[in-house]
């Protein structure tokens, strides 16, 4: 066993008491041990062991949002274009079924008096990805955000998503995407506007 695994070992022998975000993890892992056995999963395996255990680490690191430092700036060079980052890559956790969906999200805003680091805007869609999620949502979610923290010009907000809840089950519809939107503002009532957002992230819809 390396140090490091024998120090993550240690920390995991000694936290019996919830951490800062309020997680009870040896409660997570006896609820997923009882998930499996109500399951007649049989754990005793050596290669089973530790599972109950990864599975609460996984679901811990999947529902905890990474803070981020939501700093704007005042806009003082006047830029009106529009400003986009596209295809930022996410995964997220489907409110139904706990399984992931994953895909891109493309966030772009009209400034007005106010603006943001570029990076943010990938930590905005990763910041409301960490929770059980419905895509609709989540899209909203951040097109709130930006509206509510830049007061722009116009938001646009465009998810496009493939549901492993939908593809490994259910209708089994391998490889079909689920696309959402939300454009606030010049974005939303202007068209070229929108033509001109819609163009530059390369979709139709
Ligand atoms: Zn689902």
């Amino acid at each position: 066993m390396s140090p490091i695994q024998e120090l993550n070992e240690h920390r995991n022998a000694i936290s019996i008491v919830e951490d800062d975000a309020g997680i009870d993890r040896p409660r997570a892992q006896a609820a997923i041990r009882e998930l499996f056995e109500a399951l007649r999963v049989d754990l005793s395996s050596p290669d089973l062991h530790d599972t109950p255990r990864r599975v609460a680490a996984m679901y811990e690191e999947l529902l905890t949002p990474k803070d981020f430092n939501p700093t704007t700036f005042p806009n003082d060079d006047g830029y009106d274009e529009l400003v986009l980052s596209k295809d930022i890559p996410f995964t997220s956790l489907c409110a139904h079924h706990a399984l992931p969906f994953s895909g891109v999200a493309h966030v772009g805003y009209l400034p007005g008096e106010r603006i943001l680091g570029l990076s943010k805007l990938a930590r905005i869609v990763h910041y409301y990805s960490r929770s059980l999620q419905v895509q609709e949502r989540l899209t909203k979610q951040v097109a709130d955000w930006l509206d509510r923290e830049l007061a722009p010009r116009g938001v646009g907000v465009v998810i496009e998503a493939e549901h492993m809840c939908m593809t490994i089950r259910g209708v089994h519809a391998a490889g079909s995407k689920t696309v959402t939107s939300t454009m606030y503002g010049l974005l939303r009532e202007r068209v070229a506007t929108r033509q001109e957002f819609l163009s530059l992230i390369g979709t139709s819809s």
